[in-house]
């Protein structure tokens, strides 16, 4: 099954909206095979960002994300990479659909509350920089059977 890497942003832990996000992945049928609250030093942060380096916003992304205590879990599921985005929103609060994460619940477009990877090699790449191997749980959730059909299940 797809994983992906997702970053609850230091705002969305200082607003108290870790519960609100999770449990919209958790009703949406998506697995949380690993999770933790830690903190970004800006080393991790510089390569977690380095497609951005040079950009106008990068040196305040750098200091935002390393601005406080994050949540960073991976996501298991059919298509979960493309699911996730959708369900973030566009970049910018003020410009994502209501309904999305991003849409609901901000205004700014560097404040925007979640990260989520954008292709199979990122989600790799940046699960590998967060998770040792071991701290990835493989486990069948009992909700499976109900969440996909037959010919789609795992
Ligand atoms: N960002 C910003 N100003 C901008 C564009 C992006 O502060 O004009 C920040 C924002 O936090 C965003 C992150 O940089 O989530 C990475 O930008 P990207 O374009 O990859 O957006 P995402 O993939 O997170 O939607
Ligand atoms: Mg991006």
């Amino acid at each position: 099954m797809e994983r992906t890497l997702i970053i609850l942003k230091p705002d969305a832990v200082q607003r108290g909206l870790i519960g609100p996000i999770i449990a919209r992945f958790e009703r949406k049928g998506l697995q949380i095979v690993a999770l933790k609250l830690t903190r970004l030093d800006s080393a991790v942060a510089r390569q977690h960002y380095a497609m951005h380096e040079g950009k106008p916003f990068y040196d305040g992304l750098i200091q935002f994300i390393s601005s406080g205590p994050v949540v960073v879990m991976v996501l298991q599921g059919n298509h979960v990479i493309e699911t996730v985005r959708k369900m973030m929103g566009a970049t910018s609060g003020f410009n994502a659909e209501p309904g999305t994460i991003r849409g609901d619940f901000g205004l700014s477009s560097s404040f925007n509350l979640i990260h989520g990877s954008d292709s199979p090699a990122t989600a790799r790449a940046e699960i590998a920089r967060f998770f040792a191997p071991e701290e990835l749980l493989d486990f069948p959730a009992a909700s499976w059977p109900w969440v996909y059909a037959p010919g789609e299940r795992p």
